[in-house]
């Protein structure tokens, strides 16, 4: 089985028709466990939708750092949907992409209350961290959230090295194939720390011209194998194993852990 562990197949919706059928035949086709993270309150309604169709589908609540201005002064109403979500995801800050500071205090706002949630229920969470490293780094060190999935990382190493330490989980996605800078990520990322992701399917649009398919996280493993100097076989369960660990224990996501110990038990490829 493969791992998409930062995804948002809502998005789909709003590319073409037809599109999101044709991602979850390739999801299903290929076994690629999928997390669909949210960036809204409609994108969580039609990931919750998704999840419906597709069994392999993780549908997660949050919101992401560019809709924060929309939510910093409603968030009661943000509640309801957080305490239905097994995970957390997409939170985080962006002081790259959004360049007016007069957003950033709703940023933090927003971000803030889902770290107070996420840690008071115990949930995993996952993080954008654009052009906010530090930033993000600081409030995880103020909230205790033990369990955090950092997506797509690309800020400066001591950072980056912090959050190893710190033991969160990295999701390496398309760039890995393009970008010097995510490669060196890749190959530093300890084995128990690795993850993979496509961010489809707007993220891998910059790099391949078009929507990203699910299917883009074989490259990304292959891309890792050859970094790593390992085979695609050792990646593939590494990033398996990975998931695994960070999920079993987590009440939210009994279910979730049977659906994907269960496809590994059908693919023969973990004893449990
Ligand atoms: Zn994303």
């Amino acid at each position: 089985m493969l791992i998409d562990a930062h995804s948002h197949l809502d998005r789909y919706d709003l590319l073409g028709e037809g599109l999101l059928e044709s991602a979850l035949e390739e999801i299903v086709q290929h076994r690629i466990f999928t997390i669909s993270n949210s960036m809204d309150f409609p994108a969580y309604r039609r990931n919750l939708e998704i999840g419906e169709m597709c069994d392999l589908v993780l549908p997660t609540f949050g919101v992401h750092p560019w809709n924060a201005p929309q939510y910093a002064h409603r968030l009661n109403d943000l509640s309801e949907a957080v305490e239905q979500s097994p995970m957390i995801g997409e939170i985080g800050l962006d002081f790259f992409f959004v360049k007016d500071g007069s957003e950033y205090p709703d940023q933090r706002k927003v971000f803030e209350f889902f770290l107070a949630a996420a840690s008071e229920q115990g949930k995993i969470v996952t993080l954008h961290t654009k052009g906010a490293e530090e930033a993000v780094l600081e409030s995880l060190d103020r909230y205790d959230i033990p369990r955090a999935i950092v997506h797509w990382y690309s800020g400066p190493m001591d950072i980056f090295r912090e959050l190893v330490a710190r033991g969160v989980t990295f999701t390496v996605g398309v760039e890995v194939l393009y970008s010097e800078h995510i490669q060196a990520i890749a190959q530093e990322i300890p084995s128990r720390q690795l993850l993979t992701e496509t961010d489809n399917p707007g993220g891998p649009k910059g790099f391949i011209g078009g929507p990203g398919m699910p299917i883009l996280v074989r490259d990304v493993v292959q891309a890792l194998g050859e970094l790593r100097k390992t085979t695609v076989e050792v990646i593939t369960q590494t990033v398996q194993s990975n998931l695994i660990d960070l999920i079993q224990d987590d009440p939210w996501l009994v279910d979730t852990n049977a659906r994907v110990l269960g496809e590994q038990l059908i693919w023969g490829e973990r004893i449990v």
